[in-house]
């Protein structure tokens, strides 16, 4: 059976239904719980979290992929939860969004080390909640190029990848060779992997998409609704028309089956503003409205939101 692992346990991979591929419930710098300033009591979180993933139900999503990763806020027994009280599949991540944002104990490790943490979470569970990540999450630290230890992520991610079957997703896209090196020297094929945030405004000019396609990389359109037409953007906003168009030219230009698209939202955030009314919803309620003005199909649609996800999840045995 081919299946993929949730928070609540392994579901077939047919009931994964409209998948958003790269969100957060909660994403944080490791240390954030410690400032007052951005503490929150747990009803307050789950009261910014439900009505946002009940919505997404609501709609037609059927799976949240959170792509929080170690040492920035992951919560899986708070997930667990939510994933009971909304009915939505919630997929959690072992690894880590960048060299960057991993504590100095994780900084040190080895790659065999980093190989063993990995895999643990994906086959036996995290830490003591039961539930097994359904991928990885590895990135560029800041800078845009990939430090020492980005690359010994990387190396453990695509070790466990080719050992558990499960897929790897990028916080960045960015300087792509060293990682492309990495994944085919440990014998991962780069269908396993998705080059995620290729549509952000710092990163355009820097990411080679067709070319990672070319060689059978996924790429991730997955900023959607950081506009720079919101008030206060984010310094990775980019007008919102320019993403559309460089997403519509990717597909239109033969790379329908390459492609993911999500909202990168943050449902709580913590320790940071996040951006208002930005949420997962925005798929729904900006992105798939304004894919059918341009003229794109259901059937396309369908392709990018439930059939990509599901062959990009499904555990590969
Ligand atoms: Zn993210």
């Amino acid at each position: 059976m081919s299946r993929v692992n949730t928070v609540l346990g392994p579901i077939p991979t047919e009931e994964l239904g409209f998948v958003a591929v790269h969100e957060h419930i909660g994403y944080g710098m490791p240390g954030c719980e410690l400032d007052t300033k951005w503490w929150k009591t747990p009803e307050e979180r789950y009261e910014e979290t439900v009505p946002k993933l009940r919505r997404f139900h609501e709609y037609g999503g059927g799976t949240f992929v959170d792509a929080t990763g170690i040492c920035n806020g992951r919560d899986v027994d708070y997930y667990k939860s939510l994933a009971a009280r909304t009915g939505v599949h919630i997929v959690a991540c072992t690894g880590f969004v960048g060299g960057d944002t991993a504590l100095a104990f994780f900084a040190r490790a080895s790659v065999e080390y980093l190989t063993r943490q990995f895999v643990h979470e994906i086959t036996v569970g995290i830490g003591d909640t039961g539930s097994k990540a359904g991928i990885i999450k590895v990135g560029v630290s800041r800078g845009f190029r990939m430090t020492d230890l980005d690359k010994r992520i990387y190396r453990a991610a695509a070790r466990a990848a080719v050992t558990t079957g499960v897929p790897i997703f990028t916080h960045l896209a960015v300087d792509s060779e060293p990682a492309i090196d990495i994944f085919r020297e440990e014998g991962l094929s780069l269908d396993r992997v998705l080059f995620g945030h290729a549509d952000d405004g710092v990163s355009q000019g820097k990411v080679r998409d067709t070319e990672i396609a070319d060689q059978g990389g996924r790429i991730g359109f997955d900023t959607f609704g950081y506009d720079l037409e919101l008030p206060d953007p984010p310094f990775w906003g980019r007008p919102r028309k320019e993403r559309l168009d460089h997403l519509l030219r990717f597909i239109r230009g033969g790379y329908l089956d390459r492609v993911l698209a999500s909202a990168d939202a943050n449902c709580s955030p913590l320790g940071w503003p996040g951006v208002k009314g930005h949420t997962v919803n925005y798929l729904f309620e900006e992105l798939i409205p304004d894919l059918r003005e341009a003229g794109i199909d259901e059937a396309t649609i369908t392709t990018l939101f439930v059939d990509n996800p599901a062959s990009f999840l499904t555990i590969q045995s």
